[in-house]
């Protein structure tokens, strides 16, 4: 059988501005691709439909371009693939490893308070938000047939205990051609259950991060996955809903995540950091790529 090329792919969201840490990730995807004789996609991440803006998107285009970079149309947006999604969760539903919870932000803050005010600590995940506190992963049929009828808003989220006991004697590991925060490199032991249960969708947002991703680097044949060192740790579930969903296993490079002065990572509203503040100070493409690279 004839070798099939390797795909990249750049998957930014249109919530802000591309900063230079982002022109790092589209410039080594487009890069690899071309030394490898492969694909370079560009996904456009926008379920979050609260936050994500077309002019944000419009602005990612013209500076991918302004960079040189050609990527292969079509470009695929997550918003126009909810459908993909939902046959996702389904699947996951009839494995029996998601739950309805209900939860508000506050009421996790509360209950994570409540435990922690008499000196106990409660688990942090690898982003430092507490794992989700709440019970309705044991609640009975008709319990969970009336959270949802109650026009509640509610939330899938994943059954970390449940997905795992299926993973059986299993092993479940990546191979990471970059590095992770303590440098780690080559066959990588996933940790799922750092996360606790995950969000897979909400009623405000039809899919979470986690699931689309898994989803599309599936569907669009993805092989090899460059992004910040930043999703590192996200790589643990990634893993987990591929072998829930019997989808391929793609390699992994984590990448270095540029800081700013001030030694924090870069964020979408910290403008001068940004390619279009770059491109506006008369610099070249040239040197932004001497600059990251
Ligand atoms: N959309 C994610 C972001 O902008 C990147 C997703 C990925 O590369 O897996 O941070």
């Amino acid at each position: 059988m004839p070798d099939t090329p390797p795909v990249f792919r750049f998957a930014p969201s249109p919530n802000g501005l591309l900063h230079l840490g982002h022109a790092l990730s589209a410039v080594l995807n487009h890069d690899m691709a071309r030394a490898a004789g492969g694909h370079f996609l560009l996904r456009i991440e926008d379920i979050d439909q609260t936050r994500c803006r077309s002019e944000f998107e419009t602005a990612i285009l013209e500076d991918l371009a302004w960079l040189g970079l050609h990527w292969q149309e079509p470009v695929r947006r997550q918003s126009e693939h909810l459908d993909a999604y939902a046959k996702a969760l389904a699947r996951l539903n009839d494995l029996g490893v998601v739950y309805p919870s209900a939860l508000t932000r506050g009421e996790i803050k509360a209950a994570v308070a409540a435990v922690e005010v008499a000196g106990r600590t409660w688990p942090r995940d690898p982003d430092g938000s507490p794992v989700y506190p709440g019970r309705e992963r044991t609640y009975s049929a008709g319990e969970r047939a009336t959270l949802l009828s109650s026009g509640k808003a509610y939330a899938w989220r994943l059954d970390m205990a449940k997905a795992l006991s299926l993973m059986g004697d299993d092993r479940l590991t990546w191979t990471e051609n970059g590095s992770g925060p303590e440098g780690e490199t080559g066959t990588v032991v996933a940790d799922p259950a750092a996360w606790g249960d995950v969000i897979l969708s909400r009623s405000d947002a039809p899919s979470s991060y986690h699931l689309s991703v898994v989803v599309d680097d599936a569907l669009q044949g993805i092989t090899h996955i460059v992004r910040g060192r930043d999703l590192y740790h996200a790589t643990s579930v990634h893993r987990l809903l591929q072998r829930l969903l019997g989808l391929p296993e793609p390699l992994y490079h984590h990448h270095r995540l540029i800081l700013g002065a001030d030694g924090r990572k870069l964020s979408k509203s910290n403008q001068d950091t940004g390619i279009a503040a770059f491109r506006a100070d008369g610099r070249t493409p040239a040197e932004l790529r001497a600059l990251i690279v």
